[in-house]
This record gives structure tokens, sequence and C-alpha cells, in this order.
């Protein structure tokens, strides 16, 4: 799924695609900051980390995403 949202987030901002794909950030932080379940990998305390306006996603779980 990783090499899928590296592409597609090219075309379509980041958030928009999560929310496509049924993620819903458990809680929002401050300037366009997002929490939430990585979609990556299996976990049960959030550690992915979206931030809509520079477009970016980082996992602190498993890794993925631009810091
Ligand atoms: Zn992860």
């Amino acid at each position: 799924m990783e090499e899928d949202l590296e592409r597609l987030k090219q075309r379509l901002p980041l958030l928009e695609y999560l929310q496509q794909h049924h993620w819903t950030p458990c809680r929002t932080g401050p300037r366009q900051e997002f929490v939430g379940l990585c979609p990556l990998h299996p976990e049960t305390r959030p550690s992915f980390y979206v931030n809509a306006s520079k477009n970016l996603f980082y996992c602190h779980g498993c890794g993925q995403g631009a810091t």
C-alpha cells in the first residue's frame, strides 16, 4: 500500500486520499496536523501523523513516510 500512497498523493491531497480509504484521525493538532492509526501496519496506539498543509505523512511506528 505504501507505493500506492506515494504515487497517489502526487495527484490527490494526502488527507483526501486517506479519507477515501476510511482513515479518520484520532485527534487534530494545530496547523493542519492530524494523528491517527497507521494504515501501513497494525497498531493500537496512534503513531501516524499527517500534515495536510505540507501534504506529508510520517509513521513513528513503522517509519514510513517523510519527516
Ligand atoms: Zn506505521
